[in-house]
């Protein structure tokens, strides 16, 4: 039987992460819950969605998400840059994105992922959670880690910061099968099955392993990648 706990505090979700091997924190359990999810049904689970890490503010010249804060309430909001809005859109429904958060999807680092590419591509920073207690560092570096096991907290976006984001999937209810984002030139691509690159160069792209996968061949997604911005 599964294990679900209720820390308080972000400090004690962080202390509890910690002490049970191959937990998982429970934010809006969308991918937890998923039939087919990532995540086993016998992993414990550390509840932080009553935690108050949602929300939407401006704070000197800088727009921070809070990590609760649901891809709907980002699609929603006149204060985010408008590709990063695009890219909450992309979870094409509305029951998801009611409960889906940013902190989730970031965290899962899926490679057809709705919300990765335009944070890398916005160069935003995240602060978190960790044994040492808050940090702030690069969402490129928080992404570098395969598994870290930092509460994310917030997201932090240099306000009217303009992007492109685009995506190529067989319908916008199905998966990406090549999703990226550009900002001030700084490219991020996210390839299903294949990996997520980043960086300077707009052909940064050729740094993914393309796979065959349900989405398109290697050579088809290589195509839409070399063509998408
Ligand atoms: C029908 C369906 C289709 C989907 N399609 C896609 C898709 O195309 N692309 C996609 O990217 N996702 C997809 N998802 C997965 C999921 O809905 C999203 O990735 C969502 O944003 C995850 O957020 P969540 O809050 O629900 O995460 P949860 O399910 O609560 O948690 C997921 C993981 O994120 C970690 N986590 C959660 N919050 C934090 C935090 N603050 N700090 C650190 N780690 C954290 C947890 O430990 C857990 O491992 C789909 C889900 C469903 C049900």
């Amino acid at each position: 039987m599964r294990s679900i706990f209720h820390p308080a505090t972000a400090e004690e979700a962080v202390k509890l992460r910690h002490e049970i091997d191959g937990s998982a924190y429970l934010a809006g359990g969308t991918e937890i819950m998923r039939l087919g999810s990532s995540i086993s049904s016998e992993t414990a689970l550390i509840d932080v969605s009553k935690l108050p890490l949602s929300g939407i503010r401006e704070d000197e010249g800088a727009v921070v998400i809070g990590a609760l804060t649901t891809l709907e309430e980002i699609r929603t909001s006149e204060l985010v840059p408008d590709f990063i809005r695009e890219a909450a859109a992309a979870a094409a429904s509305l029951q998801l994105r009611n409960a889906a958060t940013i902190g989730g999807n970031f965290a899962l680092r899926r490679s057809d992922s709705f919300m990765i590419p335009a944070l890398l591509s916005s160069q935003a920073d995240v602060t978190i959670m960790c044994t040492k207690g808050l940090r702030r560092k690069s969402a490129a570096e928080y992404f570098g880690k395969t598994e870290c096991r930092a509460l994310l907290m917030s997201f932090i976006i240099e306000k009217g910061r303009n992007g492109i984001y685009r995506r190529i999937g067989r319908s916008s209810h199905s998966h990406a099968a090549v999703s990226g984002a550009v900002s001030n030139g700084y490219y991020a691509y996210a390839v299903s099955g294949s990996g997520i690159a980043f960086g300077d160069k707009k052909d940064i792209w050729n740094e993914i392993d393309f796979r065959d996968d349900l989405t398109g061949s290697a050579d088809y997604k290589r195509y839409l990648a070399s063509v998408l911005l």
